[in-house]
């Protein structure tokens, strides 16, 4: 590589001030190496950086959505069962604080490149302003939601009003009481937010193309000294949610739908719906994500609660069908706090994109087979490359310089335990491609992910080695494993960026391992008890002048 100076020489460079990237920086200065995390954004947080649009909430109630170290829980108070963006970045805060992370952090650093160099054994990393960095390990913590996806409808630089993206929220509020918006997308956030405008804004159009499935939060507010669970269970608390399937203390019903007569499943569906959070969904009968005609119970029940919620014929066939528009929980299921209400009100509208698709963006709002509605805002929430288009939109080159983002569109996002990659020496990831992820409570997936990391890190320095790889046939297999649980699920027959779709181009595959949390981790746990199986480990080469 020529000589070079380098803005830092590290054991580790992490990508990522999330949940995954603060707590592998932590780790691994526990473990005596030197880290540092570089972050686009200018703080902590990751998702609750980016995503502070109205509503912006966590949909993993207290107190699962946080780190399980008692030297942060001790002292930290949750207002509410679901925390939103404001007391997100508020926890992030307390942690950076705690665990004394603003010295190894650099932020608005966006990498744009990293490069593996075979001779000295190490990645050379680059960044968007310059900046150069060498470390041993990449460990590129960056999420499921770091590129956007944005319509690529005629127009959009047209629109002379203001456009949002919904992950790239103004740190400033923009002023939206009484106007004219359109929210764009009906997943997880396009629901959040809408309720959120509803209240105040003078008209909102919500655009939908596939009806979302959302269930009800039930939000709790905790005043000082109520706790969802008392700080002396909280340990126990703790490794429970970490052997639960998803991440949490609860996992699917031992039972399955049918075992049960119509009386007595009707009262088993009626508590879980009561229960609020996603209990319905991933604490339900064990079938449900598996059986077409249980599903159908899920969902006819779920319809008939959500169609006595609306006021009008054609609100209810186009928000819950008769027929489900894909099986129930195959999409991400939001929660929501008002969300059906809200089309009874006179100052909101749905507009369906299959019986009016949009034609274009105008000057002054959107035009649509039916009308052009006129517009102040248009808020994209439009979603994301999702779980891989992280790592694809940066340079990624392992050994022969093959990039990430090449591999992926050649065999489709492969990955060995959805941690690595084969090609790519000395790289690992939590919540990535083919790991439980989207299906996994996020700090939970941090800490075991990332603790499994430290783990296989601490071998390659122990044992005097200098790099580890997966090996192709232990990455084949894992894939085939991935997909091959996938297809025993319903999950492939909804479209839905846990496979990939709504990407042009995007290889339809699913990006989940959906075998839940303790059978990964069973994996995980056996695959280093046996030294590491299906991994390749290099001597360091001889020592060549430095880089
Ligand atoms: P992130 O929090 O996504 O952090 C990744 C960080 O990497 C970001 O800050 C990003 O700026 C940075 N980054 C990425 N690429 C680069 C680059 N090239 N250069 C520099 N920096 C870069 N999970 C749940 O368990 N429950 C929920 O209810 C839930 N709700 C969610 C709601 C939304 C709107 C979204 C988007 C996600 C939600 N998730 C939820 C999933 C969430 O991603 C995880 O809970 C958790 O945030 C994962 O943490 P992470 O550190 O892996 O990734």
């Amino acid at each position: 590589m020529g000589s070079r100076t380098y803005a830092q020489e590290l054991d580790a460079l992490i990508i990522g001030a999330g949940f995954s990237g603060v707590y592998q920086l932590k780790r691994l200065r526990d473990e005596g190496y030197s880290a540092k995390i570089v972050e686009a954004g200018d703080n902590y947080g990751g998702v609750w950086y980016w995503n502070r649009y109205p509503g912006a909430r966590v949909d993993s109630h207290a107190p699962h959505y946080q780190f399980s170290d008692p030297e942060l829980w001790k002292d930290f108070h949750w207002s509410q069962r679901f925390p939103d963006h404001v007391e997100l970045r508020r926890y992030f805060e307390h942690v950076a604080e705690k665990w004394d992370l603003r010295k190894d952090t650099y932020f608005n650093t966006f990498v744009t490149s990293a490069v593996w160099d075979e001779a000295a054994q190490k990645w050379i990393v680059t960044a968007k302003d310059g900046r150069v960095f060498r470390a041993t390990f990449f460990l590129p913590h960056t999420g499921i939601a770091a590129s956007r996806a944005f319509p690529d409808w005629k127009g959009r630089d047209r629109f002379r009003g203001v456009q949002l993206h919904s992950s790239f929220w103004p740190h400033a509020e923009p002023d939206w009481k009484g106007k004219r918006i359109a929210v764009i997308g009906t997943g997880s956030t396009g629901v959040q937010m809408s309720h959120a405008l509803s209240e105040g804004a003078g008209e909102l159009v919500v655009f939908q193309r596939t009806p979302a499935l959302p269930l009800r939060m039930r939000q709790v507010d905790y005043g000082a000294g109520e706790e969802p669970v008392a700080k002396e269970e909280l340990g126990d608390f703790f490794r429970r949610r970490g052997e639960g399937p998803w991440g949490f203390d609860f996992g699917l019903l031992p039972r399955r739908t049918f075992d049960d007569d119509g009386a007595a499943r009707r009262a088993t569906l009626e508590a879980l719906w009561r229960a609020g959070d996603f209990t319905y969904w991933i604490g339900n009968y064990s079938d449900t994500l598996f059986d077409l005609a249980a599903n159908r119970e899920v969902y006819d029940f779920w319809r008939d609660k959500t169609r006595a919620r609306l006021h009008d014929e054609r609100l209810r066939r186009l928000l819950a069908p008769q027929d489900p528009p894909y099986p129930f929980g195959c999409k991400r299921v939001p929660l929501e706090q008002g969300y059906f209400e809200m089309f009874n009100q006179p100052n909101v509208h749905l507009v369906d994109v299959n019986e009016t698709p949009v034609v274009e963006i105008t000057e002054a709002g959107i035009r649509t087979t039916e009308k052009e509605w006129e517009f102040d805002i248009i808020i994209l929430a439009t979603g994301f490359d999702a779980v891989t288009g992280g790592l694809t939109q940066i340079d990624i080159r392992g050994v022969g310089g093959e990039t990430v983002r090449e591999k992926f569109a050649r065999d489709g996002p492969t990955t060995y335990y959805g941690l690595s990659v084969a090609g790519f020496p000395n790289m690992f990831f939590s919540y990535g491609p083919q790991s439980p992820s989207a299906f996994c409570n996020g700090p939970t997936c941090a800490e075991l992910q990332g603790e499994w990391i430290v783990g296989i890190i601490n071998h390659v320095r122990d044992a005097g080695l200098a790099s580890v790889v997966p090996d192709e046939a232990s990455e084949r297999a894992w894939a085939a494993q991935v997909n091959a649980i996938a297809e025993s699920t319903l999950i492939p027959r909804a479209k839905s960026w846990y496979m990939g779709d709504g990407i042009p181009g995007k290889r339809r595959a699913s990006l989940m391992f959906l075998g839940g949390l303790t059978n990964y981790m069973t994996e995980l746990k056996s695959c280093a008890a046996e030294g590491y199986t299906g991994f390749r480990f290099e001597i360091p080469k001889v020592q060549t002048a430095s880089a």
